[in-house]
């Protein structure tokens, strides 16, 4: 029996994990001892009075909540989901926190579990080869959860040979049929509205804006060592990535789209252990559209930045930033690539000295992610 950790266990990978835990196989191999929310503890109490959870942690207690709760340890406040890791100790940790914040949550993964099934793609498209480098020192495995890196992966397994391109697919987002010239009036409850996936709420917006498909490049020249990538667009998500080799070999990764898939995957490598629905191969056609730039232009931002460390991270930055700006009306959805642009263009002439190099530390790390936020703070504040 393996343990297991959960960071972010409320949300939209947290929950569908839950799900995957609950059939046949992990329900014999894998047992939960642990999660994290941000501020969702009604959430945390059904977990821990169903799972018999060793410890918690819950980020932003709105209430005064005791140290323990039906033998469970509570850690509350700012380093507290780092603490619960610590403390669980667990074989595995699913690092599903949202956001920049859940860097620290894979530096601590990295440090006490065995295993990490990596969905916050933010910490590699931030910590890029600090992070890869501490989990290769203490010789620890990482999986990646995100669809499009867990289809590389599976598709890599086996080959010595790296492949000459990574193609990653794209779904378009929520308001990919909209003429571009309207996209500057799409409403929040529009772009939440995802044609395939049901994610988060940052996620589906990133997705609509395609700066995830940005973030996802960053994530997978981390991962895999391939700066040659592409995007295209497999509008019903059931290629989910290809790579393409030297002799003309392209290798796709087909099947439903579904995260619980690459989440179990993640959890029961080197096995396949879930069961899943299959696709009928004699209807099935498969079709991919060039990505059109003008509707998209954070992509292209996001190819121009590629293999800057420093950028990668101020890119994600500003787009958070501007992302909550926009699913609270502050900005156009539009908006949010001029944030994005400008905050890049002015942290390359504040680092100029530094672009293109690696990060050394956690702490360089951090203060790149706080000066982009108010960077893009001040840039959102101008555009009102
Ligand atoms: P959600 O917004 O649905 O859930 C986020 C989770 O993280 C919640 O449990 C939330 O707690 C917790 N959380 C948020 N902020 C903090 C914080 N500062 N400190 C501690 N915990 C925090 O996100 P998703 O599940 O959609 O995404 C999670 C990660 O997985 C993201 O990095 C995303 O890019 C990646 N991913 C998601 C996919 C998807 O299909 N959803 C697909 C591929 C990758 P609370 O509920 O209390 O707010
Ligand atoms: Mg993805």
């Amino acid at each position: 029996m393996k343990t297991l950790f959960i960071a972010g266990i409320s949300g939209s990978i947290g929950e569908q994990a839950l799900e995957v835990l609950n059939t046949e196989w992990f329900k014999e191999n894998v047992k939960l001892i642990g999660g994290s929310v941000y501020s969702n503890w009604n959430k945390l109490k059904i977990d821990i009075d169903k799972y018999k959870l060793k410890a918690v942690a819950i980020v932003n207690a709105q209430q005064n909540l005791p140290n323990d709760y039906n033998d469970c340890k509570i850690f509350q406040g700012e380093d507290s989901v780092e603490k619960a890791i610590q403390y669980c100790d667990s074989d595995i940790s699913l690092i599903a926190t949202s956001g920049f914040s859940g860097l620290k949550h894979t530096i601590s993964a990295i440090n006490f579990s065995e295993r990490i099934c990596l969905a916050n793609k933010e910490s590699i498209v931030c910590g890029g080869n600090y992070v890869l480098n501490l989990a290769k020192k203490f010789k620890k495995l990482i999986i990646p959860v995100d669809s499009e890196h867990s289809a590389i992966y599976q598709l890599l397994l086996g080959e010595v040979t790296i492949p000459e391109k990574i193609i990653l697919t794209a779904s378009g987002g929520s308001v990919r049929d909209i003429p571009i010239d309207s996209l500057e009036n799409v409403t929040p409850k529009e772009v939440l509205n995802h044609p395939v996936w049901s994610m988060g709420a940052r996620i589906t917006v990133d997705s609509a804006t395609m700066v995830n498909k940005g973030l996802e490049v960053f994530e997978a020249y981390h991962l895999f060592g391939v700066k040659n990538i592409d995007v295209l667009i497999n509008r019903d998500s059931h290629v989910h990535s290809i790579v393409q080799f030297s002799d003309g070999v392209f290798k796709m990764h087909f099947g439903l789209p579904n995260m619980k898939v690459p989440i179990a995957f993640s959890i029961s490598y080197p096995e396949r252990k879930f069961n899943f629905n299959k696709p009928l191969l004699s209807n099935t056609k498969i079709e991919f559209q060039k990505v059109d730039y003008n509707r998209y232009p954070s992509l292209q931002l996001a190819f121009n930045i590629l293999g800057n460390p420093i950028l990668q991270n101020a890119f994600n930055a500003a787009d958070e930033v501007a992302v909550e700006s926009f699913l609270s009306g502050e900005i156009k959805f539009t908006d949010i690539y001029y944030i994005i642009y400008k905050t890049i263009n002015k942290i390359q002439q504040e680092f100029s000295n530094s672009t293109g190099r690696e990060f050394i530390s956690l702490e360089e790390i951090l203060e790149v992610d706080k000066i982009s936020r108010t960077i893009a703070k001040q840039f959102i504040l101008q555009s009102r």
